[in-house]
């Protein structure tokens, strides 16, 4: 035991809850607490768990017996129970029936480097909004998976080849606790997978307000094989992967129950999350006694699907058979349903035996609402999508968008902290973001040039520190002192580019005339500087392919002092980079990056994007704000648009971005560069930063879908609103109505249609029968409802209904539909049934 007398254990019980709360990753609070305990561990790992347990059991107790020590840990403590305690935005801008719990399911969590249980966008866009959610006061609950290994780490050799290391996470030297139950013993699950019952551990992690839970299955009394179910984050094949997904999806909602929490909504980041809502809808069933899929029609309206993927190779797939073999009793005994039937929930077509298991078409038919992750992913999962939405228009594929954020104090630099503190205060980032764009206006030039140039001396010292290391890990030992003063420039111009070495994210194209590239990088006039970084998936050749290619460029003589390839691309290294580029590139193909989120946390540091229209940056490029690649338009992978773009992005260095940069007041300030930094950072971070993407789910997602959840609830075993009645109705009846005559009269300024519809034991009130025109170019369709003639059909079963439309457009361009209706369905979501005439 580290302390022995009574009176440090108040202290030491002080740090320790002050370490277990991840709020040190983006207040800093607590950073000269630690720094000031080791120094040393603290600058190598920037973890305080590892902090406390390195120090020697003397240096703390001498620590904890001074008094300025303590009241500093007072004062920590007592600014974090005033920020709980003050009132929250939730609290004040929504309705006293918002939901008390969401959960929030993803297979990474990004929320600090010593927690790296991520891989990279879908891990960041969760921690983030599990941030913004605690400062937000939403109470959402992540729940995920603790990876023994996390995501590989990257090696690489002198000749630039990509090694993967895995090193172990020891859960004691990380910022979790095991979850205990209340006498004390570890809190297990049990779940049967096949061949062996297996144990699942829990652990809690404190992010400010809001918890994340983790599973894992490293817990001694499982048999070896399942042991190692969760050793890594995308490690293994299929079948391991299937096993997380049951772990984290299944058990994880059995957590939950097993806590005492009673989620009203569930938000599923990505299809991997899907059985989450399989699991929900089977603890509904248990408790009211229906069958499955009158729950999952229930539970579904509460449920919320984030679909991450721009393309259909994206998409989680399970051969038929691992199913069977996994879920052949949960299935069977448990949801007491069929194979076939449940297999269909994850197919197109519910008939073809041979069609793959899809985790995000399971996705979509277990929510009340979906969505992509900006708008132009919206639009393209609308296509992705369509195939579960046979003949209705693209347009109408139930999929909408809520663009992505970044969460600002963590990617903030100190200096631009400091800034937006002054002209914002303190709270920002906590309520509303209304006032920020115009405040932050306020900003003097020579203020921003100032942040600007502190943030990028920082990123100087540290590639200066990696280039010494990453010298020496290739056999370099004995390197002059010298040699290391003249890498990077702090006053030369800093361009980045980090990221997953993705085939797609074309990370050679600024690389595709290496000469001019060269040329660029080292002008004396004009110095420019490039800081690299980036993984390629231990399986992804191509990948790795291309950091070959950079890492030969990078050891060319002449650009020793002005291009680093950094090893090991991870969080720490994504904050000083965010913090002190100039201008960060981005290539992806378009349309294949569904949204991207580094390019936003340079915003709130005044940095620039170049970046291709593609993803949040088609949404918020303008020329006043940064500068934008292609045409935004899609052109697959022809070789001869990527050369063209290649062209534009040397064209836009040579001639636009290096010659601002360089063309400075007579005070030496870049006053046209520091006008376009002040413009992106007024106009871009408040609607790119997770606050504005987390208010955006709580108000146009998690508060209707609560609503809608209760309402199926209470509306359940009631003939005149149960669904279930109703798509049972549809079900049985549905094959027989048909449209009769439909004529068109015409008006002065309108078409007057008259539609025959027959019903057979359908009531009017089971559907809506419409008047559909599709939009002209990029506008919405033509929806207009026609209006029952008469409460009577005619004597051969037809009902009649009218509706009057423009005439602007001829009476060819409208056609009469029919489509489910009922009050607390979403159609085509809950139904997709759709009759078109003919
Ligand atoms: C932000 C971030 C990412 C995601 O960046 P994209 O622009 O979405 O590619 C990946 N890895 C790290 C370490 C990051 O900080």
């Amino acid at each position: 035991m580290l302390i022995e007398r009574a009176e440090d254990l108040a202290g030491y019980l002080a740090l320790n809850e002050i370490a277990l709360d991840l709020r040190w990753s983006w207040n800093h609070l607590s950073d000269a607490l630690w720094q000031e305990i080791d120094a040393e561990t603290w600058q190598a790992t920037r973890n305080p768990v590892a902090v406390l347990h390195t120090v020697s059991r003397d240096r703390l107790r001498w620590l904890l017996r001074t008094t300025d020590f303590l009241s500093r840990i007072t004062k920590v403590q007592e600014e974090t129970r005033q920020a709980d305690a003050a009132s929250s935005w939730y609290e004040q801008a929504c309705e006293a029936s918002r939901p008390k719990a969401i959960a929030y399911f993803s297979m990474e969590f990004m929320l600090t480097e010593a927690l790296p249980i991520y891989s990279g966008g879908l891990g960041n866009v969760a921690g983030d909004q599990l941030k913004a959610a605690a400062d937000l006061g939403v109470p959402v609950i992540g729940v995920g998976l603790l990876y023994g290994q996390g995501y590989f780490r990257q090696a690489i050799d002198p000749d630039g080849n990509q090694e993967a290391l895995y090193p172990a996470n020891e859960p004691d030297q990380l910022p979790i606790q095991p979850i205990r139950t209340d006498d004390g013993e570890l809190l297990r699950l049990q779940i049967d997978l096949p061949g062996a019952s297996i144990w699942i551990r829990a652990w809690e992690v404190r992010v400010g307000r809001n918890k994340l839970y983790l599973l894992d299955t490293n817990d001694p009394a499982n048999p070896v094989t399942f042991r190692s179910v969760t050793s890594q984050l995308y490690g293994g094949g299929s079948e391991t992967r299937l096993q997380q997904e049951i772990v984290l999806g299944i058990c994880g909602w059995q957590l939950l129950k097993k806590l005492g929490i009673e989620p009203e909504v569930c938000h599923l980041n990505e299809g991997h999350a899907a059985f989450a809502a399989i699991e929900r809808a089977r603890c509904f069933q248990v408790e009211r006694g229906i069958p499955f899929d009158e729950a999952l029609a229930v539970t579904r309206a509460g449920n919320i699907f984030t679909t991450h993927t721009a393309v259909e190779a994206g998409f989680d797939l399970f051969q038929p058979s691992l199913i069977r073999k996994y879920f052949r009793t949960y299935v069977e005994k448990f949801l007491g349903t069929t194979m076939e039937k449940f297999l269909a929930l994850g197919r197109q077509s519910a008939e073809n035996p041979l069609e793959p298991f899809n985790m995000a078409y399971l996705a979509v038919r277990a929510s009340g609402a979906v969505n992509g992750v900006s708008a132009l992913h919206g639009a393209v999962s609308r296509k992705l999508f369509q195939p579960l939405f046979p003949r209705w228009p693209q347009r109408e594929v139930p999929v909408g968008h809520v663009t992505n954020g970044i969460h600002a104090p963590t990617w903030d630099s100190p200096g631009s902290d400091e800034l937006w503190t002054e002209l914002c205060g303190k709270d920002r980032w906590r309520g509303n973001l209304d006032r920020l764009g115009e405040n932050i206006r306020k900003a003097g030039v020579s203020r921003l040039w100032q942040v600007r140039c502190e943030a990028r001396k920082t990123l100087c010292e540290e590639v200066r520190k990696h280039y010494l290391v990453q010298r020496v890990q290739d056999g370099d030992i004995e390197i002059d002192p010298e040699e290391i003063r003249d890498v990077f420039d702090p006053n030369a111009l800093t361009l980045g580019f980090a990221r997953r070495f993705a085939t797609y994210k074309r990370p050679a194209l600024l690389l595709s005339d290496p000469e001019r590239l060269a040329r660029i990088l080292t002008s004396r006039e004009r110095p420019v500087q490039l800081v690299l970084a980036g993984k390629a998936h231990p399986q992804d050749r191509g990948g790795q392919d291309l950091i070959r290619l950079w890492h030969g460029f990078a050891r060319k003589p002449e650009l020793r002092t002005r291009l680093i390839f950094l090893r090991d691309y991870n969080m720490r290294q994504a904050e000083w980079l965010v913090q002190g580029v100039d201008v960060w590139i981005n290539t992806p193909r378009r349309p294949w990056e569904a949204s991207g989120t580094s390019g936003m946390k340079i915003l709130v540091n005044g940095g620039l994007n170049l970046s291709e229209l593609d993803g949040w940056w088609q949404e918020a490029f303008g020329p006043e704000v940064g500068w934008a690649l292609g045409d935004g338009q899609e052109h697959g992978d022809d070789p001869a648009i990527d050369a063209a773009e290649a062209a534009e992005l040397y064209r836009l260095l040579e001639e636009e971005i290096i010659p601002e940069f360089y063309d400075r007041q007579a005070d030496g300030v870049p006053g046209r560069w520091i006008g376009r930094v002040r413009e992106s950072m007024a106009r871009l971070t408040p609607r790119f930063s997770a606050n504005r993407n987390v208010r955006d789910y709580t108000q146009g997602f998690y508060l209707p879908a609560a609503q809608a959840y209760e309402e199926r609830v209470t509306a359940l075993n009631d003939p005149a609103t149960d669904m279930n009645m109703w798509r049972k109705r549809w079900r049985d009846h549905g094959a027989s109505i048909h449209f009769g005559a439909v004529q068109v009269e015409q008006r002065d300024q309108s078409h007057l249609f008259s539609i025959e519809v027959y019903l057979g034991q359908l009531s009017p009130a089971d559907l809506a029968v419409e008047i559909y025109a599709d939009g002209i170019g990029e506008e919405a369709p033509f929806v207009g409802k026609a209006r029952r003639q008469g409460a009577d059909s005619n004597p051969d079963g037809y009902c009649r209904y009218a509706c009057t439309v423009p005439a602007d457009r001829p009476a060819t361009d409208y056609t009469p539909r029919l489509v489910p209706h009922h009050p607390l369905a979403r159609v085509p979501l809950d139904l997709a049934t759709i009759v078109w005439p003919g």
